[in-house]
Formats: C-alpha cells, structure tokens, sequence
C-alpha cells in the first residue's frame, strides 16, 4: 500500500514563493509507486486550497506556473487531510517557509488533528522562529553568538531616538536589523550609519512587530545540516560565500552568484566545534526531524551560532539537502527519511 502523503505548500508569509519552489522539487523527487501525493496549497492570503497540480520548471522562481484547481474545500477542514473516499492521509510533510508554517502554528494544528508530520514540532518550530527567543535559549545552552538587543514596534514608535541611542551604546557599527520572525533574509539590512539605522527600523517594523539588532561579524558564513530525532546526525560543513555585501534575499534566490562550497574547507578540531554546537542547539530547542544550524567562523577560528532553520531552504539546490548529498544521502532517499522520522516520533508519543 501507498503512504498517503499530504503535501502543504505555498503559506501566508513572505516566504511563499520559495515554498512553492520547495513542493515542485519534493513532488518530482518523490517515488511515486511508494507514495500517493495530496498537495494542498495555502495562498497568500492563507486560504487553503486542496488538490491543485505540482508541475512547473523548478529553476527560477518567476518561471513557476500553478495551476490550482480549487475543489469544495479552499477554507480550513480537517477533510484537507482525507482522500475523497474518507480515508485520513498518513503523513503530513508541511513545506512551509516562515510565519504561519514553520512556526509551530500549522505543527500546533497537526497536533490537534493527531496527524503524523515532518520536521520540528510546535516547541522547536515557534522557538526556532524567534530569532530573539531562539537566542536567548542558546545564550543559556551556552553557545557561543554575536550581541544583540531587541526591540517591539510600540517601544520604536514612542521614542525612536532612544532605540537607536541604545543600538549605538551597546553594539555600534555594523550592525544587522532583522524582523524578529523571518527568513530567507527577507527584511534584513546591515547598517553602518545612523541613517541607514533609521532606515533599516523601517524596513523590519514592515514585516513583524519585533526586531532584533546584532553587531556586525567579519566571518566566513558555514551551516551543517542535522537530521535525526533523539539520536540526530550531522552533515558536513558547507560554506557560503556571497558575491554581495551579504547574503541577501537577492543572493539566495535570483542571483546564482553565491558560491556554496561543500564540504567547506575546514579543521577536523572546526568541524568538531561546528557539529558539536549545530547538536547543542538541536537539543537546547528540543529538534525533531531536522535543522540546518548557521554559523559565523572568524579568522582565529571562533566560531558563533547565527541561528537554526526549522524548515530551512528543501530545493534539490539549497544548502540542507546537498549538505546530505556530500554525506551520501540522496535527495529522494533524505525526503523518505525525513518522512520515517516523522512518522516514527508520532508513533512515539501514542
Ligand atoms: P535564512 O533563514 O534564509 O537562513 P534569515 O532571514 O533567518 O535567513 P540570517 O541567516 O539571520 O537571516 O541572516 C541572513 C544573512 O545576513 C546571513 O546569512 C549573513 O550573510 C548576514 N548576517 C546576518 N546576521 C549577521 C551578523 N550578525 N553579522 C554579519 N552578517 C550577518
Ligand atoms: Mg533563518
Ligand atoms: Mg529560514
Ligand atoms: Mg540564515
């Protein structure tokens, strides 16, 4: 018998479209005389649309073409989850990107509805979403990461000045300011003046009612993929190095400039550290299923946790899956993995 697997795509935050990317790639590579595929897309505007088809080139994200055929069901019921003669699918794989996705939010829905899903549950989902929370658990795991101060809008309303009097104080330039909860750099600019403070403040306020500033890091970026549920495993190391001033929205998915580089050329005494510190923060947010864990590794080879991604980038060309495919597991054979995961951690709490 086929598992029944309910494909939930798309979502209602600014990281749709690379959602949409993700699920075209997934469904192609996905061994259909293994698999049944239910897609069910979650627009923009969080309507729920069941039964559309998975086709389209997957290289640029311009190019997709979708053809959603809404059926009865475009508003929430737990029938998006049941095949038309009734039958409740057997796994959930929610490939979504982002606020209302992989923030625990659809996982708490999951929960409720007792389905079996992949990736993080509602814990490691909502923590790892804050970047001010997430930072704050790994402050006391003891990881090592940059300083940061955060900030929610009304306070930056009431006495702009004083926000940034406190970035200046405490952090100075550059600094980075991020909407709290995003991903895919979506809102994030680095700043090196008070102007470009202002700027930046008004810029992340558009996309959450909370900030977070760091200080600014000369470092090579490098990330290690995990997978696993209470015994997890890492990948090797990739590195990533951005033709622009930083890895941007722009360079991640329009440009192709950005160089990935796998494995990434390191010690065996930097690797140690690295999966050591991705297994810590694995294990400080209570992980399931996966994580690629980010980090900053300076010349005199310190090396500070950025952040982890729940559901980080799933095409056959980001980061987290050809981490896994330089540590030989394959793209389709990482998918049904990921799938067993899911499926063995509910079983678990039956
Ligand atoms: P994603 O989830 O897609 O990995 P994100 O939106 O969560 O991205 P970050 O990973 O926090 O954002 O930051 C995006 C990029 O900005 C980093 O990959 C890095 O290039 C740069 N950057 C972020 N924070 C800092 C910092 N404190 N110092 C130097 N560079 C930084
Ligand atoms: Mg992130
Ligand atoms: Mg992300
Ligand atoms: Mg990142």
């Amino acid at each position: 018998m086929k598992t029944k697997l309910g494909l939930l795509y798309g979502g209602k935050s600014a990281e749709h479209k690379v959602s949409l990317r993700t699920a075209l790639a997934v469904n192609k590579a996905l061994d259909h005389t293994k698999f049944e595929i239910y897609p069910i897309y979650i627009t923009e505007k969080g309507e729920w649309i069941k039964g559309g088809q998975l086709n389209g080139p997957v290289e640029k994200i311009e190019d997709l073409q979708f053809s959603q055929t809404a059926s009865s069901e475009s508003a929430f019921s737990s029938k998006l989850f049941q095949t038309e003669d009734g039958k409740t699918f057997d796994v959930i794989f929610p490939l979504l990107h982002g606020p209302n996705g992989e923030d625990g939010t659809v996982q708490g829905l999951l929960e409720i509805l007792n389905l079996p899903y992949v990736g993080n549950g509602v814990l490691a989902s909502s923590a790892g979403m804050d970047k001010v929370v997430m930072k704050n658990i790994f402050a006391h795991a003891g990881l090592d990461q940059v300083q940061y101060v955060s900030f929610i809008k009304s306070e930056w309303n009431e006495k702009p000045e004083s926000t940034y009097d406190q970035v200046e104080k405490e952090l100075g330039y550059p600094c980075f300011v991020k909407p709290a909860n995003l991903g895919s750099s979506v809102g994030i600019s680095k700043c090196v003046n008070r102007a470009e403070l202002e700027k930046a403040f008004q810029e992340a306020f558009q996309f959450d009612r909370k900030v977070i500033v760091e200080e600014g890091v000369t470092a090579r970026e490098v990330e290690i993929a995990v997978l696993g549920n209470d015994d997890p495993k890492c990948s090797v190391v990739g590195e990533i190095v951005p033709k622009e001033d930083f890895y941007d929205y722009k360079a991640k998915y329009e440009d192709g400039d950005t160089a990935l580089i796998i494995p990434a050329k390191i010690s065996e005494e930097e690797y140690k550290t690295l999966s050591e510190m991705a297994l810590k923060a694995f294990k400080a947010l209570d992980c399931s299923g996966l994580v690629r864990a980010d980090f900053f590794l300076t010349k005199d080879g310190r090396a500070m946790i950025n952040e982890v991604n729940t559901m980080p980038g799933f095409t056959p060309v980001s980061m987290f899956p050809l981490l896994w495919k330089h540590t030989e597991v394959e793209y389709p054979q990482l998918i049904e993995t990921l799938v067993q995961l899911g499926i063995e951690r509910h079983k678990e709490k039956q």
